[in-house]
């Protein structure tokens, strides 16, 4: 295996820093990429976290993976990457400084945008090494997913993966164009999207789903020897937002994760000075994958993310 020039032999374990750029203070950026690699052949797994740099919690388990010494593969490889994006990373941001969305800049170009120079690394180094991949993200500012897998339904290879990975829920989740999952299925590799908890809030159990999901995947595919047992997951149909018709206070009445039925009263919203109550109502059976934590929203905003049951 050769990764930035840098020659990886079975039964080696080695990290590589690969060069990205300078800030404008001319400290040096780079990517860390942890490889680890069995004396037996097996399958090469990618593990990443931070696309997106405020998105902590994937980071984290990544991190954890390492600094626990969770995984010593005894077929295989695995590269680890545990943050990708160290410049949205360093200003609590989804994107890049100029506002790119890396996971929208594939396959990228050495002469494009940073995020465009990124991907091209990405797609360069990284892809054509891999057989599949776990790509560690979280929900949005005040949104929050419960631990989830998304994953083609299409890609038969992913949802095989993903029964493997035994998150609590499952998600059909069509691949987005110019994206990091979309660009490795081009060469046959399926990447698992894991979502966890929030943007910029750690989230326990997101980071320890994510961690006990990997051990199962890696177990199945013959890249670790672990005690774990299978988990099953809740493989959900397509999934819908509930939003906001009015404006106000937000008060939900269920929990993420939750089992929901048609028509099930989810949330009240409320005038601040108690003379306004409206209630909201689910509109399909189904479970609450992901939900608004912002206590005062906006007609439109989204609300509940309801997975529908197949
Ligand atoms: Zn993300």
């Amino acid at each position: 295996m050769v990764i930035n020039g840098v020659r990886v032999r079975p039964g080696q374990s080695i990290n590589i820093d690969i060069a990205i750029a300078r800030l404008p203070t001319h400290t040096l950026i780079d990517l860390p990429v942890f490889i680890l690699r069995a004396k037996e052949e097996g399958p090469t797994v990618l593990i990443s976290g931070g696309l997106h740099g405020d998105e902590i919690n994937g980071v984290v388990t990544v991190k954890r993976l390492l600094e626990e010494e969770i995984l010593s593969p005894v077929r295989g490889s695995l590269i680890l990457v545990p943050l990708v994006n160290t410049y949205g990373f360093l200003s609590n941001s989804r994107t890049f400084p100029d506002g790119r969305d890396l996971n929208r800049s594939f396959p990228g170009s050495s002469r494009g945008s940073l995020a465009s120079q990124i991907a091209h690394i990405l797609t360069k180094e990284i892809i054509p090494q891999i057989d599949f991949g776990v790509d560690f993200h979280t929900g949005g500012r005040m949104l929050t997913n419960y631990p989830q897998i998304r994953v083609d339904y299409k890609d038969k290879k992913g949802v095989q993966l993903a029964e493997a990975f035994g998150a609590p829920f499952t998600l059909n989740s069509s691949m987005i164009d110019k994206s990091f999952r979309k660009e490795a299925f081009k060469s046959k590799k399926s990447i698992l999207v894991f979502e966890g908890g929030e943007s910029m809030r750690l989230d326990n159990q997101s980071v320890e789903e994510g961690i006990l999901g990997i051990r199962r995947l890696l177990k199945h595919a013959g890249v670790i020897e672990d005690s774990i047992k299978e988990a099953k997951t809740l493989k959900l149909k397509e999934s819908f937002w509930i939003r906001a018709k009015v404006s106000g206070i937000f008060i939900p009445t269920v929990s993420i994760g939750e089992q929901v039925r048609k028509g099930q009263m989810l949330a009240k919203i409320s005038d601040p000075y108690g003379q306004v109550k409206v209630p909201v109502k689910n509109t399909s059976d189904g479970y609450v994958v992901g939900l608004n934590n912002s206590p005062v929203v906006n007609s439109g905003d989204a609300l509940f993310h309801i997975g529908k049951i197949p």
